[in-house]
């Protein structure tokens, strides 16, 4: 039995290793934040950081500051600043673009060494139900490379067995964006790799919010989110990891001057740079880039193992609370139980999820909702405490009891949800 009491909650946060680190964000007052899987907050650090990228680096040394704020080398300043959060080496990260454009990059670079190995090796593949934008972009990039080339989803269960001599990448999502249920990195990798494909993962859910072991599970590739459990920023740069293993030979087709060897010589044949830099595209948006740098030094003397110690603690006070106290509403659970099996947050499934959200958000609970029916909630133990778990669960019962969500002004779609 989890115990639910008020007491317990408030006795937990008193002895909470990662309890000082909330004051690193600013957060608003009387808001209780369950989205940071989504969007992370603003930690205090960034927004003086960024005043002063603004008016000492930009307004006053101008273009020196390529130079002397070091600018040209921010992606693989912060790529080696996320390595240790994701089990890489720092060689192997770099920030980049956005995890769409990564995830082309990276499957594009993998279609091609299994191109090298067999010419037959031209299908991609996926499940039904990732996150849309690796769906797209393995469309996108199997129709760019031609007729053979084709995405494929098969069912998570039956993935290794359609796994064969045609195919060349099985692209997955660590952790699934809506349930939260998580792969097995290490076996799926091993098993993809036995029948001689390519493994990429998508670490958008995973990196910040459970430990990952790219190095230890032998990944191929793999790319990440800046902006959900890194806190980046809204639109933060996202980021992309080779293994060792491949750094001298990975080739991606958006053959960017970043990506080049050297640059600033300005040649006309593009040669690629001889470490992780060669997947760079342009030139890196500095004042985003400065931000995420800023947030991800919250994790600096953070262990990975300690925040997911709590927010799998915080996860099971939560189902535990919702079994309790939202009896008799015909709420699903959609997140599994093993804390093996799910990453950092639950969704709920309700027939009217979309205006019981509006009303929570409306009430000082912030999560977000998930086309058709998900409610979700995100557990970030850097700055969620405990209680705010409790009280969360205290209003959406009274949202429920008192059927607080009909009010017609919690039906209205907004274009995001
Ligand atoms: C959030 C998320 C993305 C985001 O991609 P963008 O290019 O930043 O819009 C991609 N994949 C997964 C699995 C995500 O959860």
């Amino acid at each position: 039995m989890i115990p639910t009491s008020l007491e317990w909650c408030q006795n937990q946060d008193k002895n909470d290793p990662l309890g000082d680190k909330r004051a690193a964000f600013d957060l608003p007052d009387g808001v209780i934040y369950m989205d940071g899987n989504s969007l992370g907050p603003l930690p205090k650090s960034v927004a003086p950081r960024l005043e002063s990228v603004v008016k000492q680096e930009w307004r006053t040394d101008l273009i020196k500051s390529w130079n002397t704020a070091d600018w040209i080398n921010l992606p693989t300043r912060v790529g080696a600043r996320i390595a240790p959060l994701i089990g890489a080496k720092a060689a192997e990260v770099v920030m980049a673009d956005s995890t769409s454009v990564n995830l082309f990059k990276v499957a594009a670079a993998a279609c091609r060494f299994a191109r090298e190995a067999s010419t037959k090796r031209t299908r991609i593949i996926s499940e039904p139900g990732n996150f849309p934008t690796d769906l797209y972009m393995m469309q996108g990039l199997a129709d760019f490379l031609g007729e053979d080339y084709e995405l494929v989803t098969v069912e998570r269960s039956e993935i290794i067995d359609a796994v064969d001599d045609k195919t060349a990448v099985v692209l997955l999502t660590h952790v699934h964006y809506v349930t939260a249920d998580m792969f097995d990195m290490k076996d799926i990798t091993a098993a993809v790799q036995a029948k001689g494909a390519m493994m990429v993962w998508d670490l958008s859910h995973s990196a910040g919010a459970v430990p990952v072991d790219l190095n230890g599970a032998n990944a191929d590739f793999a790319v990440g989110c800046g902006y959900k459990y890194l806190n980046g920023g809204p639109g933060a740069p996202a980021f992309l990891y080779v293994a060792e293993r491949h750094l001298a030979s990975a080739r991606q087709p958006l053959s960017g001057w970043f990506g080049h060897k050297s640059p600033f010589d300005f040649k006309d044949d593009f040669e690629p740079a001889a470490d992780i830099r060669r997947m760079l595209v342009g030139t890196t948006g500095v004042l985003a880039a400065s931000a995420l740098e800023e947030a991800l030094k919250v994790f600096e003397d953070v262990d990975m193992r300690v925040i997911r110690q709590k927010s799998l603690a915080q996860a099971d006070l939560f189902m535990a609370l919702v079994r309790e106290k939202l009896v008799g509403h015909n709420l699903g659970i959609v997140t599994p139980e093993k804390h093996t099996g799910r990453g950092s947050h639950v969704s709920l499934s309700f027939a009217e999820g979309y205006a019981v959200m509006q009303a929570l958000i409306d009430h000082g609970v912030i999560g977000d909702f998930r086309a058709p029916n998900y409610m979700r909630f995100g557990f970030t133990p850097l700055y969620l405490s405990f209680e705010d778990v409790y009280r969360a669960v205290d209003i959406l019962a009274d949202i429920l009891d008192k059927e607080i969500w009909r009010d017609s002004k919690y039906r209205t779609r907004s274009d995001v949800t």
